[in-house]
């Protein structure tokens, strides 16, 4: 039997999961053209000197962090730094169905990401647009394979109208340059497209207000794989309140999109603990990718 299959077997009994192996089919999102392929790898030189921001931010993580957890022999050739003793992939989680479309017919009907940035710039829908500077409707390619949600824009992108460009985007960017997805390649978006005062939480009126123009940016960029990062956007997206350790480590289904939940970036600047489950579930959303 080969090594990653018994390796997942391995754990699906310890999870309690059905013992049983999941065909890359599964996993397959349709769709009706071809996805453009992944960019070629940043690849990292292990003997150069890391940059300034690698250093400070350290993602990947070092050494000592990494941990001994699916070792793997020395592979032939070029593996790539995010591969090496990534986790399994885990079983299946919650199943989310595509909202209704006929009750969000307004923001359904538009037919671009351009087009719905432009109803966001306009949306008088909650209170939040009576604090905000500038709207943030999220940004990246428009074909791309890996959306990355978060909660709601902060000061930096309240004054810039861009998602994640503060401290916690300097941090997102670090990441995803660790699994070769770098931020030209991704799309961004947010729960809420206005900053809740204060950085507080989105208010459930704010959320349920703006999840139409979420989910419409889901349906027109179909992303391969999802990434929930933070309880809020894990929560909203999934339609649950439950704890993000209860969410972690499963592969949901958003309208048949593989979603992985991870920590919010602003939450690990704040407890550097969870880089390690983040470069961990981050991983498992590149094999998705790579499968997907
Ligand atoms: N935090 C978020 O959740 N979103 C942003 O765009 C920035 C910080």
């Amino acid at each position: 039997m080969h090594p990653d299959l018994a390796r997942y077997l391995r754990q699906q009994i310890e999870l309690g999961g059905p013992e049983v192996y999941v065909p890359r089919s599964v996993f397959r999102v349709p769709r009706s053209e071809t996805p453009p392929a992944l960019p070629a790898p940043a690849i990292e030189d292990p003997a150069s000197e890391p940059s300034v921001t690698t250093r400070r931010l350290d993602f990947p993580l070092a050494d000592a962090e990494r941990g001994t957890r699916n070792a793997e022999p020395a592979a032939q050739g070029f593996v790539p730094k995010w591969k090496k003793d990534a986790p399994p992939i885990p079983g299946p989680g919650l199943t989310v169905l595509p909202p209704d479309p006929t009750l969000v017919d307004e923001v359904n009907g538009l037919d671009s990401l351009e087009a719905v940035a432009a109803m966001i710039s306009g949306c008088r829908k909650c209170v939040l647009c009576q604090t905000r500077t500038n709207t943030v409707p999220g940004e990246g390619n428009p074909n791309a394979r890996l959306m990355c949600v978060g909660e709601g824009p902060g000061a930096t992108e309240d004054e810039t109208g861009r998602p994640f460009v503060g401290a916690a985007g300097q941090l997102l960017d670090q990441i995803l340059g660790a699994i070769e997805c770098p931020r030209d390649t991704v799309y961004i978006a947010n729960i809420v497209k206005c900053r809740p005062p204060g950085n507080r939480k989105p208010l459930p009126d704010e959320a349920t207000s703006c999840l139409p123009y979420l989910h419409r940016q889901i349906a027109l960029v179909r992303p391969r794989v999802l990434l929930a990062m933070g309880g809020t956007a894990a929560e909203w997206m999934l339609g649950v309140k439950r704890s993000l350790g209860d969410l972690r480590g499963k592969v949901h289904r958003f309208a048949g999109i593989p979603l992985i939940v991870t920590y919010h970036p602003a939450a690990l600047l704040r407890n550097p603990n969870w880089k390690k489950p983040t470069w961990d579930d981050v991983r498992i959303a590149r094999q998705l990718l790579e499968i997907g």
